[in-house]
């Protein structure tokens, strides 16, 4: 791959160098997925769109990349409750709703109350001596697309 580095990718290469870690192509490319999808995305779902870019990629090495990413800030982990660890690109606390019949999770609009509440729940817990690192809020249920087709 020719190392012709645009903005995103200089923004990841220098979260990376100031670690010591090394820019590799597998890096990129993953980092350039998640800012183009800008949602939330399975590690499956980000190997089945670098796979065919990058032959030889190994899930195990995705999930990798990911883990190291929110590591280095770049990305969230959502845990859903139910199904796989979900990579949330948007870095502020916010809620999520979660479909149990379609599995889509999506960002619940219009929630600054809530986002206020997390942030507060951090606060109280760093109030009694815990070092709060995120609070998380799930709404679980069925999307409207699923109770129009008569799912629930
Ligand atoms: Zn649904
Ligand atoms: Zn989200």
């Amino acid at each position: 791959m020719a190392t012709v580095l645009n903005d995103v990718d200089e923004q990841l290469a220098g979260a990376l160098r100031a670690q010591g870690l090394r820019v590799t192509s597998q890096r990129l490319v993953i980092h350039r997925l998640l800012r183009e999808h800008g949602g939330h995305v399975t590690a499956e779902e980000v190997m089945g769109a670098v796979e065919p870019g990058l032959p030889g990629t190994s899930l195990p090495t995705v999930y990798a990349t990911l883990e190291l990413f929110e590591e280095l800030g770049i990305v969230r982990r959502v845990h859903p409750g139910r199904g796989p660890v979900l990579f949330d690109s948007r870095l502020d606390e916010h809620p999520h709703v979660r479909c149990r019949h379609c599995g889509r999770v999506s960002d619940l609009e219009g929630s600054g109350a809530l986002q206020s509440a997390l942030r507060a729940a951090q606060d109280v817990a760093e109030g009694q001596g815990f070092t709060a690192e995120r609070a998380e809020v799930v709404v679980s249920g069925v999307c409207a697309d699923c109770r129009i087709a008569g799912a629930g």
